[in-house]
């Protein structure tokens, strides 16, 4: 084969990539996530994550399509922004207002939301959870609550009620999904089967003014952040949620990410193995329970 037409051999082998956006990105398990899924799936493809400039964002994403660039997730300060990007959105990306994957096909920007879709997944897939005829509180108005209603009102619950620090952020959430929500203080008077901390909250060590009585009598708590355990789950144990009741969001994260695969690949990753391998790198104690998941 002479020099001049080893390129275009080459092209028809070439891996296809993708990426994740994000401001902080190093601690992204992203790239890890998305090399165990393409390997167990045979999919010649690589995953790297792209620390965005807040305010390169759109160019960023651009210069990486225009590089050949497959397809890509986004987080954290940039889900919104990718919103407004996307030439084409899904329905749940639509209704969230946010967008975490994004596919390239020729000039067509296509946006989708898979976070809410990798919460239910986790709780009935994962954690066995029932979703149907249950009372759910979401504690949260941000881009992490607003993805999740939607799938969670597809399950068909009982009731969903959105509590949040900023009261009026959550009225007007609610309000968008035809749902009830408020502040802390409406909480007093009612339990919940399923309570989420979809707040960012669990990053520190500040408990929320949650009273006792949210968690019903065997109630899932699930935190949404994952790999520590945070005042939340504390809170919940104290509250009387048995051990094997108290997720954290390491199995959204897995399943949201199975999600963007197959919204990019066509094809649904087995989840478990990768979920397995990747708690087993966790300390022990969020080793426990239902965590084992
Ligand atoms: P966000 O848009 O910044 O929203 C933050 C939310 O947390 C707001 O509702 C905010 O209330 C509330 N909050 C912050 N500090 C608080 C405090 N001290 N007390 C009470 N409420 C407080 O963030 P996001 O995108 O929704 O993300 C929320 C969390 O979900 C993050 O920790 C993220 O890592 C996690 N997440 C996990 C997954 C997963 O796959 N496991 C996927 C998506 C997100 P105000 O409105 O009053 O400020």
């Amino acid at each position: 084969m002479s020099p001049k037409t080893a390129p275009k051999t080459a092209r028809l082998f070439m891996t296809d990539r993708y990426a994740v956006f994000g401001n902080p990105i190093a601690h992204s398990k992203s790239p890890r996530i998305h090399a165990l899924f393409a390997r167990q799936a045979a999919q010649d493809m690589a995953y790297e994550a792209i620390l965005t400039p807040l305010d390169g964002f759109g160019r960023a994403v651009r210069d990486f399509a225009a590089a050949g660039g497959r397809g890509a997730n986004v987080t954290v300060p940039f889900k919104e922004e990718a919103c407004r990007l996307a030439t084409e959105l899904t329905p749940r990306a639509r209704a969230a207002g946010a967008v975490n994957t994004l596919g390239f096909d020729g000039g067509a920007i296509r946006g989708d939301n898979t976070d809410g879709a990798g919460l239910v997944r986790d709780m009935l897939a994962n954690l066995g959870v029932t979703i149907a005829g249950r009372r759910i509180l979401i504690v949260g108005a941000g881009g992490a609550a607003r993805g999740v209603v939607l799938p969670l009102l597809e399950q068909n619950p009982t009731a969903i009620f959105i509590a949040n620090r900023t009261a009026e952020k959550a009225v007007r959430l609610a309000a968008t999904f035809g749902v009830a929500g408020g502040g802390f203080e409406v909480l007093a008077e009612n339990a919940f089967d399923i309570v989420i901390n979809a707040t960012s909250v669990g990053l520190t060590a500040t408990p929320l003014p949650l009273p006792a009585g949210v968690f019903a009598p065997g109630a899932l708590a699930y935190e949404m952040v994952y790999g520590r355990e945070t005042p939340f789950m504390t809170q919940a144990r104290l509250a009387g949620c048995s051990l094997e009741k108290v997720a954290d969001g390491l199995g959204m994260l897995v399943e949201q990410a199975a999600a963007a695969f197959f919204f990019w690949r066509g094809v649904w990753p087995d989840t478990g193995p990768v979920l397995a391998e990747l708690r087993a790198e966790l300390p022990a104690e969020m080793q426990t329970g239902m965590q084992q998941t």
